[in-house]
């Protein structure tokens, strides 16, 4: 089921009426790239009273998508009673919810019910930040033999308000997929944007990276969804999106690209020992500072200090056009080891045993 690159999950955020799910399949069926159609027929809401879904009815809609159109279909599952609906109504793929997935107890109930069918499942990142969770219940799956089994990166919670409604911190779908190489990722930009707009920017990049396909929730008539009507596309623009997108392969055979790919990374490495060698140099000359601290009763933290090292240095990065927010962020790394390793010093001379 993940093995077409890249597979293209499309549909609307909910099932709401037999024409609508129909009518954005017809449109759907147009586009060849489209791997499976999507419908949420529970929907979980984060307060009562929203649109809660048409629950069984929609999964006959489903059936007639398959039948009328040649479309895969797949739906979010949350409990047990959903996993034996499903299976009922030959669904050929489901999807745990980002919700769900925060749960060991629903992830091992809805495993246990799909035990012995090999039925495709694709497992949402969980709301929060949290890869062990994400990973746990990939596991609690393949330990109960599905697997045929995919990760959705939906991106993650988090309280206030920016760009994004959910922020897609990269670097964890990416640890995800160095820890489980095997795994199929999806990125759904649907839910990490929350609005039509980024939608396109974010599906890019997540085939820049080498994400293994996209959800992207489409609606007949976006303006009047029942839900999520903000980020659903139209069927026209999911089309239109999806020729614009690029699709960069993993890697070539293209001698000469592969050489000066290989020239460039020595360099990179070259790079990489200079810096090592200069942190280490740096780290040097921070445990004289603990010990002259310590000589002097002076505490490791000194935000004016800190303060003019933000100052300083961002005067300096902006002279080299680095990232305002990259450079902070490996400021702060090295100023808390800073902090850590003198502590360290201060502590040890102090006879008080080191911090794991
Ligand atoms: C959905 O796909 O419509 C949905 C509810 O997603 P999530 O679990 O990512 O919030
Ligand atoms: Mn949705």
């Amino acid at each position: 089921m993940f093995t077409k690159h890249p597979i293209i999950i499309a549909g609307p955020c909910s099932a709401e009426s037999y024409n609508q799910v129909i009518s954005t399949a017809k449109a759907l069926s147009d586009i060849k790239d489209i791997s499976l159609f999507r419908a949420g027929i529970w929907k979980p809401r984060t307060r009562p009273g929203g649109f809660d879904g048409v629950g069984e009815d929609g999964l006959k809609w489903l059936q007639d998508v398959k039948q009328q159109f040649n479309l895969r279909v797949c739906t979010e599952i949350a409990n047990p009673h959903h996993a034996e609906l499903i299976l009922k109504y030959n669904i050929d793929a489901v999807w745990i919810g980002a919700r769900t997935t925060t749960n060991p107890f629903s992830v091992n109930e809805i495993a246990s019910s799909l035990k012995g069918v090999d039925i495709p499942v694709m497992v949402k990142n969980p709301m929060h930040p949290d890869i062990k969770l994400w990973l746990g219940a990939i596991e609690r799956f393949k330990n109960l033999g599905i697997s045929n089994i995919a990760a959705i990166h939906r991106g993650f919670y988090y309280y206030g308000n920016e760009k994004y409604r959910n922020k897609p911190l990269w670097q964890i779908p990416l640890e995800l997929k160095t820890i489980l190489p095997d795994i199929s990722i999806i990125c759904d930009p649907s839910h990490i944007s929350g609005n039509k707009t980024l939608v396109e920017t974010i599906a890019q990049k997540a085939m820049n990276i080498g994400m293994n396909g996209l959800m992207i929730e489409t609606h007949i008539n976006p303006e009047l969804a029942l839900s999520d009507k903000e980020q659903q596309l139209s069927p026209l623009e999911l089309k239109d999106l999806l020729t614009h997108l690029h699709y960069p392969a993993i890697s070539t055979s293209n001698n000469q690209f592969n050489n000066q790919l290989a020239d460039l990374r020595a360099i990179i490495d070259e790079i990489d020992e200079d810096l090592l060698n200069l942190l280490s140099k740096r780290t040097d000359i921070v445990k004289q500072i603990a010990y002259y601290k310590k000589e002097h009763s002076i505490t490791a933290f000194q935000l004016s200090r800190w303060k003019e090292i933000i100052k300083t240095r961002k005067h300096i990065s902006d002279k080299l056009d680095l990232d305002d927010e990259f450079i902070l962020n490996i400021l702060s790394l090295i100023h808390e080891y800073s902090i850590n390793t003198q502590n360290q010093i201060i502590n040890h001379s102090a006879g008080i045993k080191k911090e794991n």
